[in-house]
């Protein structure tokens, strides 16, 4: 009984001081933030990054560190993941929630195709599913993880202002998730009335969905035609890329994201 006793007592003392170490490291990296390569880098793969003010720089380098602590990047179909790649995830995963305080908490990896990839999605119609390969550029699963193009994350990053970022986009879905279900509707900020929400984005989409089925031309990517949780997303993707856009001519839309992210990117300097 001693014997196991003092085992079990070792085991405990074992896991205790590998935890604090883990925990102190985490701590010292956080304070260091991003060595002067790694801010270069960030810089000239995300552009949009440098337009950040800066009394949410220290922050957003802190929440770029824990990222690249709790997330595993997994290569596929050959793909060497390097620093660039991953700071560049890191760097656009973090800019969404730079100021609201929301976190990923439950990503723990995310899987980097050199390019579009095939992916079986399943159609449910009524008792019959059936499955079809699709070529997708972006996936985001249910508490995890998100799949990403790395030619199409590059490209999104590049052009700051087309209204078009993958990585906007799957991360969107994330946050729209961590609320228990992906449908448009996230865990808001302290104090957001959901009832507003609801109203404004059930609006903004029965306007987008009939402008695309009239082939109109639309303030946001008309795939947010496929359903609320779409619509959030390229939202999301038109809030950060084109906001003076959304501001002047979908207030209301601009209104609630400004407020679910505390930003408001119409006002940043513009990158060049
Ligand atoms: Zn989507």
């Amino acid at each position: 009984m001693t014997t196991f006793l003092l085992f079990v007592l070792i085991l405990v003392a074992a896991f205790a001081s590998w935890s604090f170490a883990r925990q102190k490291a985490r701590q010292l990296r956080r304070e260091a933030g991003l060595s002067d390569a790694e801010r270069a880098i960030v810089a000239d793969q995300v552009p949009l990054s440098r337009a950040l003010p800066a009394p949410l720089r220290a922050g957003f380098e802190a929440q770029i560190t824990d990222f690249l602590d709790q997330v595993d990047f997994i290569g596929c179909d050959g793909l060497e993941v390097t620093e660039e790649m991953r700071l560049s995830i890191a760097a656009q995963a973090c800019l969404l929630v730079a100021n609201s305080g929301t976190w990923y908490d439950t990503l723990r990896s995310v899987l980097v195709y050199p390019g579009a990839f095939r992916s079986r999605m399943k159609d449910h119609n009524g008792y019959v599913v059936t499955e079809r390969m699709t070529v997708r550029t972006g996936e985001s699963w249910s508490r995890g993880p998100v799949v990403l193009s790395w030619a199409d994350t590059q490209a999104g990053a590049d052009r700051p202002h087309d209204g078009h970022n993958v990585v906007f986009h799957e991360f969107a879905h994330q946050l729209d998730d961590l609320s228990g279900a992906t449908d448009g509707m996230p865990d808001l900020a302290p104090g957001q009335d959901p009832a507003e929400w609801r109203h404004v984005f059930e609006e903004a989409y029965a306007q987008h969905l009939y402008r695309v089925e009239n082939h109109r031309k639309t303030l946001f990517d008309p795939y947010g035609a496929e359903g609320p949780q779409e619509f959030f997303a390229v939202a999301v993707e038109a809030f950060f890329e084109t906001p003076e856009r959304i501001r002047d001519h979908a207030p209301e839309v601009y209104a609630q994201l400004s407020r679910f992210f505390a930003l408001d990117p119409a006002e940043w300097a513009q990158p060049r």
